[in-house]
């Protein structure tokens, strides 16, 4: 809470602090807490990384760590206790890079949830889902996501619209994969979409076509976007039904705080909607998209529009209620260095095969990728996004691509070196040994997705040969560069990849995935078992470093969340086994059990279901009372597409 004095009258700051309890406890003049959580083993993530039994909680912060014995000083006649038997309580995860309202929207689709499929499972799944929605029109598109299109095709063979159009329906379908990069349809799409044997290929794209020209099914790439612009845009409630599902997803896995890495005007119409009727219970950061082309061409102007969004955010000071900050720019810098796109921009060639599939012979060829900025227009948007006051976070999975970022900030310590400014590179799969230093030198933030550091179908094979044994051997650098002192973040990018937190804490520390785990690529074949290379891992304190104290950081949120500390938000987690101490092997099988944001508990399973339900109400009610901003303005124009389409130029990741 912020106090200031404004023409004489006292003022308060943006939001109201709610039912402060006030009342002693066991004594000594000790106010009592609303909530004390006892038992356990409290993995604060301090400084120190001190380890206590408890926590007690009060206003929504954090009053007490400590022992159990001095908890039981902070339990009032109204102090709601909560027994953790002994298991881990740690700070709520930060998730630094994801899709929420695409991740929401998947949720909502029909999902094909990456699994291995045959043609004749697919369409028993298509047909699940046409089953289950008989409300649906015949104009409405049945769209699925998630389709293991590899899979299918090793199990079986691509299947064209024939295998659609023997569904039982005559609505319009299409099936996007899970990498983005193919959608399969049926006839009555192509019909609406107005693709015929005369629609020639787009630039970037490609329609797989029969003997007579005519697409047979699926679109590849700029092909499959321009299959999909027949789909109708999301509606305003379409949007709303799509935060409301990505908050649940990331409540019951423990993510209290997250950051929206392609954001635009439909994330912030939705989560403060969302907000106003109380249904927040993470809190949102924004990372708003700018268009490399008006960012190329015109930088101050492109930052300008980033600014005037930013400007209908929440306040900078953060309260103890879910808000919705927006503060970041986010640009790509290149594609994906994964085949067969190769669009990651690398600092010498992509190799190419001059041999045959039986014998290859992989030589250097001559693409190197592509780079979305100029180094100089680079420069000049992240100058203007200093001087607007704004951070950065930047795509660059290429080599190349990270070089130029980390030029580009070099260039602006030197132009500004008073401005506080904290960039983050996401992804970083290929960087040049001489740049692991330069992160900790320029302090820039390496923002991974550690499950991409596990062997699956996008990275080998194709990728592995396309890239070469050299640069393979040091994909997914995140031990080499935390080594080179590099402040590591993670970012799920869900729902690019699924969003499993645990899988991809447990990629970072083995490098390898859990072949019991349908979400991980080491369940598929015995080929994806193992670790991807030998660049070394993360330490598990790495990992949940990543996800929590380093992750608030690259969000500004550092002083109020990330560990468990006096005075810090009481968003905490209690995990059903002990990350630090379960075996590698089984770091990925494991669950949040309670998901507490602000002191209020959101999400509860199993023996902590019960203090779930009051809780609940009670955010809602604060924060209504938190949230004294009217509700009008919050319409969402029916023009906005639902889904962000961050990636969809191309990019899997
Ligand atoms: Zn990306
Ligand atoms: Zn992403």
């Amino acid at each position: 809470m912020k106090l200031r004095t404004t023409r004489g009258a006292l003022v308060v700051a943006g939001i109201v602090i709610a039912g402060i309890a006030v009342g002693c406890g066991g004594g000594d003049g000790i106010e009592s807490a609303d909530v004390v959580l006892r038992g356990g083993k409290v993995v604060t993530m301090d400084g120190k990384r001190r380890v206590a039994q408890a926590v007690a909680v009060r206003a929504g912060r954090i009053a007490f760590v400590g022992s159990d014995a001095d908890a039981g000083k902070r339990i009032g006649a109204n102090t709601k206790v909560i027994e953790l038997g002994g298991r881990m309580l740690m700070p709520g995860f930060v998730d630094a890079h994801l899709h929420s309202l695409a991740g929401g929207r998947a949720l909502l689709l029909c999902d094909l949830n990456y699994a291995r499929l045959t043609r004749t499972q697919l369409a028993q799944k298509l047909q699940t889902c046409i089953d289950a929605t008989p409300e649906a029109g015949a104009d409405t598109w049945l769209e699925a996501v998630n389709w293991d299109r590899q899979s299918t095709a090793s199990l079986d063979a691509d299947p064209t619209r024939a295998l659609l159009d023997g569904l039982t329906t005559t609505r319009p379908i299409a099936v996007t994969s899970s990498d983005f990069h193919s959608v399969l349809a049926n006839s009555r799409a192509f019909t609406l979409a107005g693709i015929s044997a005369a629609t020639p290929d787009p630039a970037g794209g490609t329609f797989v076509r029969d003997g007579s020209g005519m697409p047979s099914g699926i679109c590849e790439d700029a092909a499959g976007f321009q299959l999909k612009a027949a789909i109708p845009p999301d509606s305003e409630a379409d949007q709303l039904k799509q935060g409301r599902a990505a908050l649940a997803a990331l409540r019951a896995q423990g993510v209290t705080t997250f950051m929206d890495a392609a954001a635009g005007d439909p994330h912030l119409r939705v989560f403060k909607a969302l907000r106003d009727s109380g249904e927040l219970t993470a809190r949102v950061n924004l990372a708003i998209n700018v268009d490399a082309e008006n960012a190329n061409a015109a930088p101050a102007n492109e930052i300008a529009k980033v600014k005037a969004l930013t400007a209908q955010a929440d306040a900078d000071a953060p309260a103890q209620a879910p808000a919705v900050r927006a503060r970041i720019v986010k640009v790509f810098m290149d594609g994906v260095v994964n085949a067969p796109a190769d669009t990651g921009a690398l600092l010498t060639p992509y190799l190419q095969n001059i041999g045959t599939d039986a014998a290859p012979q992989w030589v250097q060829g001559t693409n190197l990728g592509q780079l979305y900025y100029t180094p100089a227009s680079l420069q000049a948007l992240m100058l203007a996004t200093v001087d607007a006051g704004l951070d950065m976070h930047l795509h660059a999975t290429g080599d190349r691509a990270v070089r130029t970022v980390l030029d580009a900030v070099a260039a602006t310590r030197l132009a500004r070196p008073q401005a506080d400014f904290r960039p983050a590179i996401a992804h970083d799969e290929t960087v040049a040994v001489a740049d692991y230093g330069r992160f900790a030198a320029l302090d820039v933030m390496a923002t991974m997705s550690f499950q991409w550091g596990q062997r699956a179908p996008y990275s080998i094979g194709d990728t592995e040969n396309h890239l070469g044994a050299e640069r393979f051997a040091r994909m997914e650098p995140s031990g080499s560069l935390k080594l080179a002192g590099a402040r590591i973040v993670h970012g799920s990018d869900w729902p690019i990849d699924p969003f499993d937190t645990f899988l991809a804490l447990k990629i970072g520390v083995t490098r390898s995935g859990d072949p019991t785990n349908p979400h991980s690529a080491a369940s598929l074949a015995p080929v994806f078992e193992g670790p991807i290379n030998a660049d070394p891992s993360l330490t598990r304190d790495d990992v949940l470093a990543a996800i929590t104290v380093n992750a608030a950081h690259q969000l500004r949120l550092e002083k109020q969340l990330g560990t468990i500390e006096l005075g810090k938000f009481a968003d905490l987690i209690v995990l059903e086994r002990d990350f630090l101490t379960v075996p590698d092997e089984e770091l990925a099988r494991n669950r949040v059990l309670l998901t507490m944001v602000g002191g209020q508990v959101v999400a509860a399973l199993d023996t902590f279901a019960a203090t779930v339900a009051p809780q609940r109400s009670a955010l809602n009610a604060k924060a209504r009372v938190l949230s004294p901003r009217g509700s009008a303005g919050h319409a969402i124009p029916s023009s906005v597409p639902g889904a962000p389409h961050g990636h969809g130029d191309g990019h899997n990741h």
